[in-house]
């Protein structure tokens, strides 16, 4: 008798035999325009919104910064709300980051608030409050609110449970059944995102980078593979193989991209970055993305920075630590690439 184990095994190594082929049979930049291309269409296409304009929603004062609250809008119909933290006293030249939350209460988690959005005087979670550490670091931040999460949950998952954590599925289904997923939202939206910080005074348009934690780590990479204006990019607890990852474990269906993976694996979607720098962070006790696939995820982004003649600009920290963010040399590293 043959098992199913033994075919989606062999369906995993021809993908695999088909990106070396491809590899092979390619130029660099021929094999990184196609690779660009398959990411954008498996993403799927979302009508971008030419005619909103931003609103400011609230400006607070902080401690050594300034929290101001708008609203935009990437597509027709749908808008959203992004924290956008400027260092005290900066008036233009800085350097801007997006940075992307993972699963949880939405932006509030990595700004110091809680999620009623009052301030978070406890011990910071998995997310580390880290747009406020890099605001700290003189870096001007977007955060926008994920969809999906906190209060952009859908009504129709909150009324049948106040409590429920995402709306990840009903999102993630509806929108594969019409040929989207719900990355491709997530990236149309972080783009927005992007486009609204590189026009604020404050920010030097040609120093932009990306910090993406766990699912904001997906969309961070994505984002940058899809969009030159992200000059650096850091990746804490995502990277990894999809074999080691996301097959291997039951994770959140935004996961998943129909047929991303006839296309490549994931750290040569990741290497997409190259020759832009490049951080990826990870604990050595992350469960969902586990230490050994990260180790072989970074080897193989690795040798992709080798091949473009810039090994140096990838940096790597495994640190002691679970499913969470450190920041413990990606903050300043950040700071100083685009610096
Ligand atoms: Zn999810």
């Amino acid at each position: 008798m043959w098992k199913a184990d033994d075919l989606l095994s062999r369906l995993y190594e021809e993908a695999l035999q088909g990106h070396r082929a491809a590899g092979r049979s390619q130029s660099r930049e021929s094999r990184k325009s196609d690779l660009t291309h398959a990411l954008k269409a498996a993403i799927g296409h979302f009508e971008p919104n030419q005619h909103h304009v931003p609103i400011r929603l609230e400006r607070v004062e902080c401690d050594g910064y300034i929290r101001e609250r708008v609203e935009l809008s990437a597509t027709p119909g749908l808008s959203f709300a992004a924290y956008v933290l400027i260092p005290a006293g900066g008036s233009s030249g800085l350097p801007g980051v997006l940075a992307l939350h993972g699963h949880g209460y939405g932006s509030r988690e990595i700004v110091g608030l809680l999620p009623d959005g009052s301030p978070d005087h406890g011990k910071p979670g998995i997310h580390q409050h880290f747009a406020v550490q890099l605001v700290k670091r003189g870096m001007v931040v977007i955060a926008p609110d994920v969809v999906g999460f906190g209060e952009r949950r859908l009504d129709a998952d909150l009324l049948k449970n106040p409590d429920t954590p995402s709306s990840c599925f009903r999102l993630s289904t509806q929108l594969m059944m019409l040929g989207k997923t719900l990355t491709g939202l997530r990236v149309a939206e972080a783009v927005r995102a992007l486009e609204y910080l590189v026009s604020r005074p404050e920010v030097d348009a040609g120093r932009i980078g990306t910090m993406g934690f766990s699912g904001g780590g997906l969309i961070s990479y994505a984002a940058a593979a899809l969009d030159e204006q992200i000059k650096a990019v850091v990746l804490t607890g995502f990277t990894n193989t999809f074999k080691d990852s996301i097959f291997a474990v039951n994770h959140c269906i935004d996961n998943y991209t129909p047929g991303l993976l006839t296309h490549a694996e994931l750290p040569e979607l990741i290497g997409l970055i190259a020759p832009r720098p490049l951080f990826l962070e990870s604990g050595k006790n992350d469960r969902i993305f586990p230490e050994e696939g990260f180790k072989q995820a970074a080897a193989k982004i690795q040798a992709i920075y080798e091949l473009e003649g810039v090994p140096e600009k990838l940096q790597t920290d495994l640190f002691p630590g679970k499913h969470e963010i450190s920041g413990r040399i990606a903050y300043d590293w950040l700071m100083r690439t685009l610096g």
